[in-house]
């Protein structure tokens, strides 16, 4: 699913077929998780095939990598340049870009000196589907900031997104919503999420979550749109039974909410502004002033 026969990869400043690629058993990145990662996506638009918001996904890399002593000497500029080339190797249009810098053999405490940087690209639909999600609230909480950099995207972190996940899956629900340390509600395990409560949408303030750049986007797509947006912290019983909600995320894109803990939300989907800003999202990325704007 995620290459063919044909693809090609970018692999430390060359272009190889996937099958060269060697994973090493003892890198720090296999046993510790330390890596970072982004995720970002390609759309076909009137100006042909654009990554969306590219550069805030390297910038973000290469401040993730900052913050873990992972060494990343690549320019935003080159990354991005890589990218495109990356696509146009592999004939993809729209597609999900998975750029990786995972670290040498090493099993001691200490970030390794070197790190490697894999690129590479699939075609992938919404992460969690098109249809309204059944959420539960997870038993388990969002990292403490204080033990790791909540705001980096870092391959071990997913593990408690794992956990999470696999939880609300065994019990019979498509996706978790996690609280953070303090028990106020932070974000999914791989998107940050907003509710609609009379007319205003809420969403958690940075600290705990993973500042996405979907939930940037979504938050200047409202603004525009004239709803009101407050980041501000709540809890699960806020969230029960309010109008609506969603998750926001490049992979999902955004998806709305059937249910919280088997709780209906009040409204349906497509009277609110979640089902809006759905819509002026997919617009924008599949319009062409979107990328003119994402200037380095
Ligand atoms: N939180 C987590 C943990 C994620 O993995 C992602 C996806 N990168 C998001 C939030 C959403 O971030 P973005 O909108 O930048 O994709």
């Amino acid at each position: 699913m995620y290459f063919t026969d044909h693809t090609t990869v970018f692999h430390n400043g060359e272009w190889l077929h996937v099958s060269e690629i060697k994973a090493d058993l003892y890198s720090q990145t296999m046993h510790y998780g330390l890596g970072a990662f982004e995720g970002m996506r390609a759309y076909k638009t009137p100006l042909g095939t654009q990554i969306f918001r590219a550069n805030e996904h390297y910038r973000r890399l290469l401040a993730s990598c900052e913050m873990m002593g992972i060494k990343c000497d690549y320019s935003v500029e080159d990354l991005v340049a890589y990218s495109y080339e990356l696509l146009n190797k592999n004939n993809l249009k729209n597609a999900y870009i998975r750029p990786l810098a995972y670290m040498d053999a090493n099993m001691a405490l200490r970030s390794a000196s070197s790190a490697n940087l894999f690129i590479c690209a699939w075609e992938w639909g919404p992460l969690l589907g098109e249809k309204l999600l059944k959420v539960m609230s997870s038993s388990f909480q969002r990292p403490n900031p204080r033990s790791l950099h909540v705001e980096a995207k870092v391959s071990g972190h997913y593990v408690n997104s794992i956990l999470a996940a696999n939880e609300a899956k065994a019990n019979g629900y498509d996706e978790a919503l996690l609280t953070d340390m303090n028990g106020n509600v932070a974000q999914g395990p791989g998107a940050n999420f907003f509710f609609e409560k009379d007319g205003v949408l809420y969403t958690a303030p940075r600290g705990h979550i993973l500042p996405g750049i979907t939930r940037a986007t979504i938050m200047e797509l409202a603004r525009d749109l004239d709803i009101r947006v407050r980041e501000e912290f709540f809890k699960t019983e806020d969230v029960e039974g309010a109008d609506a909600a969603f998750f926001t995320g490049t992979a999902a894109e955004v998806i709305g909410f059937e249910s919280l803990n088997g709780i209906k939300f009040k409204k349906p989907w497509d009277t609110t502004h979640g089902y809006t800003l759905r819509h002026a999202y997919k617009s924008l990325v599949l319009s062409a002033e979107a990328h003119i704007i994402d200037v380095v």
